[in-house]
């Protein structure tokens, strides 16, 4: 088996260079913004589910690496799943991220996403992983009734609540922010 933290480096460089589903879906069913004030992290998440199930899944943004590279395999791993399976993914990558799932011993549906394991040893940089699940999360939640599980979590309580429920004059604002970080 590869060394753990060289997996980890190829991974986030590779999401990096090559961030898979990066960008903006225009017939979005469900969208976000997540914001992570410790880094910097601001990222948009939209999705459209087709019968249940996530058929397309872009994001877009400015953040670190990590949090890219997570956004990215947060896209590639959600697309096709159901809701339920998408939330099962996020409550396991945040327990795994927090260090509350060991996923060397106890079962769970990551796969490569385990690569992400390590950061539960870099406090700093536990937000950023995190953030593109918190939004998700979010994003699913957006067009329908509000999570109670979401109000008690303490991990969404970095993320402004008032992002996380958007509306169209508010997506214009973070999409001019990106405009002007870009250039
Ligand atoms: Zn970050």
């Amino acid at each position: 088996m590869a060394d753990p933290k060289a997996l980890y480096q190829e991974v986030i460089l590779d999401h990096n260079r090559k961030p898979r589903n990066y960008g903006t879906l225009a017939d979005a069913s469900h969208h976000a913004d997540g914001h992570n004030p410790l880094c910097g992290d601001h990222i948009t998440l939209a999705l459209r589910l087709d019968d249940g199930k996530v058929g397309a899944i872009a994001f877009e943004g400015e953040s670190c690496a990590i949090c890219k590279a997570s956004a990215s395999m947060l896209t590639t791993n959600v697309k096709g799943k159901t809701r339920d399976e998408a939330e099962v993914l996020i409550r396991e990558f945040r327990d795994m991220a927090t260090g509350k799932l060991d996923v060397a011993s106890q079962p769970h549906h990551l796969g490569r996403l385990t690569v992400f394991g390590g950061v539960r040893d870099l406090p700093t940089r536990v937000k950023c992983a995190i953030l593109p699940w918190h939004t998700l999360h979010a994003a699913l939640n957006s067009a329908g009734s509000t999570s109670t599980e979401a109000e008690q979590d303490p991990m969404q309580a970095p993320i402004d609540r008032k992002s996380t429920r958007l509306n169209s004059s508010h997506r214009c604002i973070s999409y001019a922010v990106f405009c002007l970080k870009k250039k």
